[in-house]
Order: structure tokens, then sequence, then C-alpha cells
């Protein structure tokens, strides 16, 4: 699995990253949410499937 963020969309609320820290991680200064890795571990997975069924704005995209 592979996960981007649509800065058109994020609102920068860091929600993602509550869910799944590993992977997205918060820049609260610049209130800006990074991928942390290329691949998602098999074991995050669920975590960011969560995040992505959260995102209110549905900046997250997943790619298999
Ligand atoms: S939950 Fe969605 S809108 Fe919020 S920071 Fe993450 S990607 Fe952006």
């Amino acid at each position: 699995m592979k996960v981007k963020i649509d800065y058109d969309r994020c609102m920068g609320d860091g929600h993602c990253s509550e869910v799944c820290p590993e992977v997205f991680d918060y820049d609260d200064v610049q209130t800006e949410v990074h991928v942390t890795s290329d691949e998602v571990p098999k074991e995050l997975e669920d975590k960011v499937r969560k995040a992505f069924e959260e995102c209110d704005t549905e900046a997250i995209i997943i790619e298999k």
C-alpha cells in the first residue's frame, strides 16, 4: 500500500496523525501533514485505512 496527501483538499487539522502517527507526521508549525514512508508497512495498513475513512475532506489517497 502507498499513501499520498492531496494538499488541495487537506485542511491541516492533523487528525490522520492522531489516528496513525507512524505514517502521518504532523508539522504543527506549518500545520501540514507529511507521509513518512513510501510503502506503508503491512501492520499499519488498517490504521491508514481508518485515517482515510475519518479524513473529512477526503484528502488521503490510497494506492494499492
Ligand atoms: S485528516 Fe485529512 S484533512 Fe486532516 S490533516 Fe489528515 S489529510 Fe489533512
